[in-house]
Order: structure tokens, then sequence, then C-alpha cells
């Protein structure tokens, strides 16, 4: 079989991201497994992406990240520059059998506004659309244009038109899950680790008291806004607290800071986030909002680290409770179940990890949707 897919990164990161970047690490991850299975990969993205791909095609040199704290229509601005690039590219060839598109919402509606000249497209839903249903419209004339979820929870919750065109949903992978089980056991040290976004629906207010309350070392990991380190956060002036990431960690995490039993140590990479990770007696997810994928709750358990969180959004579909993790409905009870954490076995973990979350069974699963979607005919 052959297959040239267009898989259409958007304009705002590289790929691979230079740091965080969950879409873009998601891309970075699935295409190599893609490409190995014979894939032809034309990749839309921005002119410095270094991911090794069959063909790059792109409007911008760089990310446009920055574009994103503009105005709205400023943003919409950067996103069409560069659809009309991946439309002229559709309309200028044919050997596209299909597009793999991210970028969310502008994406999909352009590609269902090509209608019948346009190649069938899949569709990844990469947030938690049930706060955004206005930004997906109708997806009339969309008679090849299908959606997937990154887990069934986010679809179940994502608005009508979507799960009319809904193909079913892939969960999210980590290399790190390769080979997992065959790793030699971690080193557990007494530490919790909260790794993500430092964000109201991350919950990291909620998980700094409870480690107060109950006495557990708390090592919070993860940027502030755009402040990856705390220096950076704290040399920033008063007007760093427009941005809502910013305010939230003044106003309800730093409170619970003593530098001792619960720390920020800011954004963590490579080998020093694997090994707080590893050595971490539990990962917790004091979640306030329904996750819609989980990227970091794969990692965890691929480094054998048992997940304490509560039971919202994509938790129950990656967690066994009582196996790989832990989980509540009730956030008061995520202290106690910290400290039962331990009683899990970080081999049951890592196993999970490397049978169900490995960037192969990711691609396999796409592959499987591609072939679903590319043999889509236009309606009559
Ligand atoms: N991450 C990281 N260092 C940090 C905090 C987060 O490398 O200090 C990574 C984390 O390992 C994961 C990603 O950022 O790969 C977060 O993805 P996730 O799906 O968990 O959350 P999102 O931020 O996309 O909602």
């Amino acid at each position: 079989m052959s297959l040239t897919v267009l898989m259409n990164a958007g304009p705002w990161l590289s790929v691979p991201p230079p740091g965080y970047g969950g879409i873009e690490n998601v891309i970075a991850t699935l295409v190599p497994e893609l490409r190995r299975l014979g894939v032809r990969v034309v990749l839309a993205s921005v002119g410095e992406s270094t991911l090794p791909v069959d063909e790059l095609v792109s409007v911008f040199p760089d990310g446009q990240f920055g574009a994103l704290q503009r105005p709205y229509n400023q943003v919409c601005g950067v996103a069409q520059a560069h659809l009309a690039r991946v439309v002229r590219e559709l309309r200028a060839r044919d050997d596209i059998d299909l597009v793999h598109d991210h970028v969310e919402a502008v994406g999909l509606a352009t590609l269902t506004a090509m209608g019948p000249d346009g190649p069938p497209a899949l569709h990844t839903l990469h947030w938690d659309l049930a706060k955004h249903p206005a930004l997906y419209g109708n997806l009339d004339g969309g008679d090849r244009v299908r959606v997937n979820g990154v887990s069934a929870s986010q679809l179940a919750r994502a608005p009508r038109a979507l799960r009319d065109h809904s193909v079913g949903h892939v969960h999210l992978s980590t290399p790190l899950a390769v080979g997992a089980e065959r790793r030699s056991r971690p080193e557990k040290g007494e530490h919790v680790v909260v790794l993500g976004r430092i964000n109201p629906g991350k919950g990291q207010d909620l998980g700094a008291r409870l480690a107060r309350q109950v006495g557990f070392p708390l090592v919070l990991a993860g940027p502030v806004g755009p402040y990856h380190r705390p220096e950076d956060l704290a040399a920033a002036g008063a007007e760093a607290r427009q941005n809502p990431d910013v305010r939230f960690f003044h106003d309800e995490v730093a409170p619970h800071l003593d530098g001792e039993l619960v720390r920020w140590v800011g954004t963590v990479a490579g080998r020093e986030r694997d090994d707080l990770l590893a050595g971490a007696r539990a990962a917790l997810f004091p979640l306030r909002w329904e996750e819609p994928g989980g990227t970091a709750v794969v990692e965890a358990l691929a480094l054998g680290t048992p997940v304490v969180a509560t039971a919202r959004g994509c938790l129950p579909e990656l967690v066994e409770h009582g196996r790989t993790g832990l989980l509540t409905t009730d956030e008061e009870e995520l202290g106690e179940l910290v400290l039962a954490a331990g009683l899990l076995d970080p081999d049951e973990c890592r196993r999970e990890a490397a049978a169900r979350f490995t960037p192969a069974v990711m691609a396999e699963r796409y592959l499987a949707l591609y072939e679903r979607v590319r043999h889509l005919t236009p309606a009559a």
C-alpha cells in the first residue's frame, strides 16, 4: 500500500518544538513511526522544523507562537496565511491521498470548506472542546472530513457536529514506553511530582495544599505562563500578572510554597524530567478540568511511577485504579491516596505503558483510521 499524507502541524511552533509544545510533540512522535510503516509524509509547518520528512511545506520561517498573545483576529490571520498555503498545495498536486490536520477549529473549517475539491481529511482534536463549541461551526459539506479524539471522554464531551463526524479515538503515546518493561526498576524517593503547565485546570494549588496538610514532599514542575525558571518569574514586573496563569500561581499556588516540603522548580526537560518522574513515589494529577489526552500521565506510567489523580477526563481510560494508579472523584481524598500509592507495583505501570502507549501502537491506530478516511467519496 502506498500512502502520502499531508500532516498539517500549523504555524505556531517548529516540529519537534523547541520546548513546550503538546501538539507538535505528538506529531514528532507519530511521523517517524508512520514513515517506518511506509507512509510518505509531507509536513506543513514552519521553515525551521527539523523533523525528518519526505517534504516540508511552510509559509513562515519560524514559529509564530508569540502571535497567540495578540488580538483574536490577528491570531486567525496567522492561521489563515498558513492554511492558504496548504490549500494552494492541495490544489496544485494530486499525489496527496489524505490530510491529517492538527490545527484547532480553523484547520477543520478550511478543509470542510474545500468541499468536493478537497482530499479526504482526518482532523485530530487536541483540546477539551466542551468549552469551545462555537469555535466549531457546522461541518455540512465536509463529506470527506472526519475527526478523531485523543480519548473517548474528550469525544463524548465534544460538540454534536464533531461527534457526528467522529471515527473514534487514539490515545497519546510516549517514546519512553518503548522497552519500558525491560528497563531496570526505578529507585524511588519520598517525593511526589505534579508535572504540567501551572494552570487552574491542572490543580497545582490543590496538590500543594494537600501536601502541606497530609505531609508529603511535593515538587511542582512546569512553566508558569511564558516563564520557565523561578528566577525569570521573580524578575518579571507587575505586568506579568496580566497572564492568568501567572496570577493563578501568585494568588493560589505560591502561598503554599515553603521551599522545603512544597517546591516549584520551573520547567524540567530531558533527563532531568525523566529522573524526577521515575524517582517519584507517585505522579499526582489534582485535575480540575477534563484532561483530554494526558501525555504526562502515560510518561509517568512508562517510567514506573503510579498515577494518583482525580478521575476526570481521560484518566480512567489511561489508569487502572488499584493497579497502575489510584483515582478518586473526591479531591480531598487525593492526599491519602498519595500515601497509599507506594503499595502499587512500578513494574505493572511500565508493562501497561509498553503494551498500550508506544508510538508504534499509536501509529498503527492512525493508519487504520487513514484507511477508513482515504476511501470516503464526495456525496453525489
Ligand atoms: N512537560 C515537560 N516539562 C515540564 C512540564 C511539562 O517536559 O516541566 C511536558 C510533559 O512531560 C508532557 C507535556 O509537557 O510531555 C504536557 O502534556 P500534557 O498532555 O500532559 O498536558 P498539556 O499541557 O498538553 O495539557
